[in-house]
């Protein structure tokens, strides 16, 4: 589902991607964990189409992207990827299903059936009550609810998270995990950036990253020891 091969990303003299090898299975649900600054947000947005790699291999979904043109990369997001960000990125202005509707505006689905898939999709995170509300109106946890919401409206393949719960309280952000989780069930592929040690060693697979490259992968090295080690820091 994901393949990335040597994928090197320079911002000017700054190396954000040093080499970064990486393959996820569809159905996987991957802790993407390292310091700050060691590249996880650049890689995430590489796998998200967001950001092209300066060299190296990036197939999603089973297509090279690095040979795609831009209008082609549009359709691939809108088909296959969906984003949630930390600080949700919902519009002040809109209600919360006109912001889920949004998922759906490259789609090429008319603006009726928009709003009725986002009021579904609200359903679906536990927010149908909360379809007109403004984002001032909700709480942090049910604002980022509404950004999953926005995120899975076109059923996308492919998750991606960066620190979804790191403006949350733990509550609210357990719950969030708990969605996380059951969108991986229903076969959803999901990577999650996160702080959160303790969240990710809870995961099936961690990925470390470290000044710009894969430290450590749990799917490769001994099963269950850089969860361990993570859990471990985390306590
Ligand atoms: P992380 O998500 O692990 O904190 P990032 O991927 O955000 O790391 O950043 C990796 C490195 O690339 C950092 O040194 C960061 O300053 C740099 N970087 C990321 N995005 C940009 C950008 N758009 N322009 C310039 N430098 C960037």
């Amino acid at each position: 589902m994901v393949h990335l091969r040597d994928v090197v990303k320079t911002y000017g003299d700054v190396q954000a991607l040093r080499g970064v090898s990486l393959d996820v299975t569809a159905g996987e649900l991957v802790a993407v964990v390292g310091p700050s600054g060691s590249g996880k947000s650049t890689m995430l947005n590489t796998v998200g189409t967001l950001d092209r790699p300066t060299s190296g291999t990036v197939r999603i979904a089973g297509h090279d992207v690095g040979s795609m043109r831009d209008d082609d990369l549009s359709r691939l997001r809108a088909e296959h990827i969906g984003f949630v960000f930390q600080h949700f990125h919902l519009q002040a202005g809109a209600t919360a299903a006109e912001n889920v509707a949004d998922g759906l505006l490259y789609a090429g689905v008319p603006r009726r059936a928009r709003l009725e898939r986002a009021e579904d999709a609200l359903g679906r995170v536990g927010l149908g009550h909360r379809v007109g509300h403004r984002p001032t109106e909700l709480s942090g946890g049910e604002k980022q609810r509404v950004a999953i919401a926005r995120a899975v409206v076109g059923d996308p393949t492919i998750l991606l998270a960066d620190e979804p719960t790191g403006a949350l309280d733990s509550a609210s952000g357990q719950r969030i995990l708990a969605l996380l989780r059951e969108l991986n069930d229903g076969g959803t592929t999901v990577l999650v950036i996160t702080h959160d040690l303790a969240l990710a060693a809870s995961l099936p697979r961690q990925v470390r990253m470290r000044d710009g490259a894969v430290e450590e992968d749990s799917s490769t090295s001994d099963a269950g020891a850089l969860a361990d080690a993570i859990a471990g820091v985390a306590r």
